[in-house]
């Protein structure tokens, strides 16, 4: 009996199905509405025209977070915040003791927050990268190609502050264990519950934040100053 997937990817090349990503005339891979490139990127990044954004891009942006959240710990919304990370780390459910391929993306989003709490990964250290993620974002709109991009280096990049948990592995015949990946479900679930509960406070803290370095740090003196634009009358500028 064929399967219905083969039976899809046959009918995709037999209509010559091509790449939806912009500029791309790839075929699609298999069922995919992407190529192989571009799926695989979907399924990394988010998006198909995603990349990955490295710790070192986030580095200078959480040096300023870190300042603005030590500074103003006592705001009533940073800590709120503060405490409503701080329950999610340590005061969640435990996770399944036997991880099985039909977790729910609750279930497995639980292992990785675990792993977070083992390593004392800290409420102000999640808080402060949410936040330079916002910053980036503010800053240069163009990093982050979609929303659905965004959210998936949010949940990667909360969920890396410390190792991942371990699957175990069978392989030629030893078993053995590695690093467990990230899954799509997972990453949308995480970025989800993040965002509608502090994702408010984040944007908030990263416009302060960027309002000042942005002023400080400018060129031209007196770009603060509002600029009035007085309407001139016919014949006299
Ligand atoms: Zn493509």
């Amino acid at each position: 009996m064929v399967s219905r997937i083969r039976v899809c990817a046959e009918q995709a090349v037999r209509a010559g199905r091509t790449c939806e990503a912009r500029q791309c005339h790839l075929p699609v891979e298999k069922v995919s509405r992407y190529c192989r490139k571009h799926s695989h990127n979907r399924e990394r990044y988010g998006d198909p025209l995603g990349r990955h954004i490295y710790k070192s891009e986030l580095k200078a942006y959480k040096r300023l977070a870190a300042k603005y959240i030590a500074a103003n710990r006592a705001h009533s919304a940073i800590a709120a915040a503060l405490r409503w990370l701080h329950n999610l780390l340590y005061n969640s459910p435990a996770p399944p003791t036997h991880p099985n391929r039909r977790m729910s993306p609750q279930q497995r989003s639980l292992r990785f927050l675990s792993r977070l709490a083992k390593n004392g990964v800290t409420a102000e250290g999640t808080l402060c990268l949410i936040v330079a993620l916002e910053m980036m974002r503010e800053h240069d709109p163009f990093t982050f190609v979609s929303d659905a991009h965004y959210r998936a280096m949010l949940a990667h990049h909360v969920c890396r502050l410390a190792p991942g948990p371990f699957v175990a592995v069978w392989r030629g015949g030893i078993g053995g264990r590695k690093y467990d990946r990230l899954s799509v479900g997972t990453r949308n679930f995480l970025a989800s519950k993040v965002i509608s509960s502090i994702g408010l406070v984040a944007l908030g803290a990263a416009r302060a934040i960027l309002k000042v370095e942005t002023l400080e740090n400018s060129l031209l003196k007196g770009v603060n100053v509002p600029i009035n634009f007085q309407p001139t009358t016919k014949g006299k500028p």
